[in-house]
């Protein structure tokens, strides 16, 4: 057995930013990480953004053995033995912990049909096979209207490859955006040469010799050589279910990102956390989110007391149209759309009872600390207020 002062489970980037965090601290007492992937933890948002403009691949790595950890990688924790304070990976090995965390991040939701033909694009592996896949020409059906889908499709445009992209939705982005905007990027994506199916939804995938056949509701099948997927993560909350620790859509951390076992922190894409500023708990997947509750996770498991209030933003470049976002985007509520140039640049806000709860900063930059500090006043905030309020 191999026993750490500070166990990570997990070897994404909020694992490596928990390195980090433990660091600022103790710079001794040694941390060892356990990482299903066979990768050292790297930077994911390049594998749909940057790395299909030419940013360098050595780029993406975080260099988190030089950082301190002891990579123990291509492992999957299989049980953790809160009493004895072990985890216990797939391989047999046992890890002893005086402090866990829990970065276990999410898997890709995955179709009823299609196997292993689908690449559900999340790592760097999918990275590497979907860049062979471009790199022959391969003509793609991209599946899914959200994050992955639209980076994906951009990227996989932008290198002039056949791309048709299929998603239940009536536009791209319709989980945050706007209807109105979500239907505009619809046709902006069909400009850049894009074949946007949109409010379709798959119902098989037929292999046909070397070649797919993507059949959907009312549309005749398309061939095309390969599918990519992006229809969401589940959070990877199994093993703290398990192990007895409170899951609710997420592992439930505290404001100290403790979990209900007080030797057990969690952060990332997997943890639900209290967000003081909208009075609620919520559970984030996007890289700020990472990155910042990673190193408050390392920085508490090293003593670090004070509380993680930090409301994360997130991000995305969909050929020339550019965005930030910080709260909560929920077009489903009331939503004041300040365009200074229509769906161009403009400042959308995003209402629930008479607070601001949300903002998109559409082709709109510096605007992030300004966009927290509205979401944090009390309110009441009238519609009418908010029109010029945050400068596009
Ligand atoms: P996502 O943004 O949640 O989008 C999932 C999409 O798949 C939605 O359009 C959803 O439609 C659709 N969908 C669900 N089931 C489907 C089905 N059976 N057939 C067709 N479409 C279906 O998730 P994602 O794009 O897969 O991204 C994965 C994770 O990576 C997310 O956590 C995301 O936040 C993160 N990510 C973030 C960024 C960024 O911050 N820029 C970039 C890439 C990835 P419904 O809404 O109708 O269910």
């Amino acid at each position: 057995m191999t026993s750490y002062p500070y166990l990570i489970v997990g070897g994404g980037m909020t694992a490596d930013a928990a390195v980090r965090g433990i660091r600022e601290l103790d710079d001794t007492r040694p941390i060892g990480l356990i990482g299903a992937e066979t990768d050292a933890p790297y930077a994911r948002p390049p594998l749909s953004k940057g790395l299909w403009k030419g940013e360098p691949l050595e780029g993406i790595w975080r260099g988190t053995g030089q950082a301190g950890a002891l990579l123990h990688l291509g492992r999957r924790v299989t049980a953790i033995d809160l009493a004895a304070r072990t985890v216990l990976d797939d391989h047999g090995h046992r890890y002893g912990f005086e402090k866990l965390l829990l970065a276990t991040g999410g898997r890709p939701r995955r179709l009823p049909f299609g196997g292993d033909d689908v690449l559900y694009f999340r790592t760097l592996e999918d990275y590497r096979r979907l860049r062979t896949l471009a790199d022959r020409g391969a003509r793609f059906a991209v599946i899914g209207g959200g994050f992955i889908g639209s980076e994906i499709a951009a990227a996989l445009a932008s290198q002039n490859r056949s791309v048709t992209m299929l998603f239940p939705e009536e536009g791209i982005g319709s989980r945050v955006f706007p209807a109105d905007l979500a239907r505009f990027l619809a046709g902006y994506f069909e400009e850049k040469g894009v074949e946007v199916l949109a409010r379709r939804k798959v119902t098989n995938l037929v292999v046909k010799g070397l070649d797919y056949e993507v059949h959907a509701d009312g549309e005749s099948p398309r061939e095309v050589d390969a599918v990519v997927a992006g229809l969401g993560i589940v959070p990877e909350t199994e093993l703290a279910a398990a192990a007895g620790l409170e899951v609710d859509d997420g592992i439930v951390v505290d404001e100290r990102l403790r979990t209900s076992h007080p030797l057990v922190f969690a952060a990332g894409d997997v943890a639900r956390f209290p967000a003081p500023t909208l009075g609620s708990r919520i559970r984030v997947e996007h890289e700020d989110n990472a990155v910042s509750m990673g190193r408050a996770a390392g920085r508490a498991m090293a003593g670090d007391d004070s509380p993680y209030t930090h409301l994360p933003f997130f991000y995305s470049d969909l050929f020339d149209l550019g965005y930030e976002a910080v709260g909560e985007l929920d077009p489903r509520g009331e939503v004041v759309a300040d365009w200074k140039v229509p769906f161009r640049e403009g400042v959308v806000y995003y209402l629930s009872a008479g607070r601001v709860r949300g903002v998109l900063l559409w082709n709109t930059w510096g605007q992030v600390d300004a966009a927290r500090a509205l979401i944090a006043e009390p309110g009441p905030v009238r519609p009418s207020e908010l029109v010029g309020r945050l400068p596009a």
